[in-house]
């Protein structure tokens, strides 16, 4: 049986990544370059005590290496923005649907968008960024319209197989997967499988699951175990994910 806590959880974490980022823009993260600041949640850190939060964020990327050398590509599946608009947009009623193409261009647009505001408003508040462009300043234009150009390009033209083939976080997962990470796991022994296909319409990356989720492309997002627990029972599902 899948796991039915596991989407819940998933959600509540992508969640908690949205609302993360969105602390970029609102200001409780950010660096003031004018002031050399480092601000984490509203605590300012000077030049002198700037290395207490580098080194906690040093120490939270090397936990999330830890834990997708267990648990596979768990940053993708539990807080990629990437991962969250494949869901959306390659959900089984998105594909069969004619009006995809705007779905796609309407996320992409609101996707590219939010993640270059977050990216400039590390460095600059919001105002400061109106009153340089309104100025003609044209590094923050050109940065601007160089960080929306290639998320659009992302989200738009290369989706999942950029997940697959140019992500560095799916390099690295490359090199960390060893036969002691989590795989989701297919087996058909009853031979019930009816062939509906509800597990690949599902999948986010567009995988075939029933041969590749063992495949170091797979999320573990649960997603294709959940649909067949749809299909077949919640205790006959063929899909399992599994901890060596
Ligand atoms: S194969 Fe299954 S677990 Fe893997 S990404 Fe696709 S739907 Fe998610
Ligand atoms: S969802 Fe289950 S029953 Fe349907 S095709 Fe996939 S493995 Fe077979």
């Amino acid at each position: 049986m899948p796991n039915s806590k596991y989407t819940p959880r998933r959600r509540v974490i992508q969640a908690i990544s949205v609302l993360f980022l969105l602390s970029i823009p609102l200001r409780f993260v950010c660096f003031d370059l004018e002031n050399e600041i480092l601000r984490i949640f509203g605590k300012d850190f000077g030049l002198a005590t700037m290395f207490y939060p580098l080194f906690a964020i040093v120490g939270l990327l090397l936990y999330v290496l830890y834990l997708s050398m267990k648990k596979g590509r768990i940053f993708c599946s539990h807080m990629c923005p990437m991962h969250m608009f494949l869901e959306t947009v390659n959900s089984p009623k998105s594909k069969a649907s004619e009006t995809r193409p705007i779905k796609v261009w309407l996320w992409a647009t609101f996707w590219s968008v939010f993640l270059t505001e977050v990216i400039l408003s590390f460095f600059q508040p919001l105002g400061n960024q109106l009153r340089l462009i309104s100025s003609g300043n044209m590094p923050i234009i050109g940065i601007g319209a160089a960080l929306i150009a290639g998320f659009m390009g992302l989200f738009v033209h290369y989706q999942e197989h950029f997940c697959k083939k140019g992500c560095p976080y799916a390099l690295i997962q490359m090199l960390l997967q060893s036969d002691r990470t989590r795989t989701m796991k297919f087996a058909n022994p009853e031979k019930t499988c009816t062939n509906c296909r509800g597990c690949d319409d599902i999948c986010p990356f567009n995988l075939r699951t029933r041969f590749e989720s063992k495949s170091t492309d797979c999320s573990n997002c649960n997603l294709c175990a959940e649909a067949c627990a749809d299909e077949l029972g919640p205790e006959n599902t063929l899909f399992h994910l599994t901890d060596p």
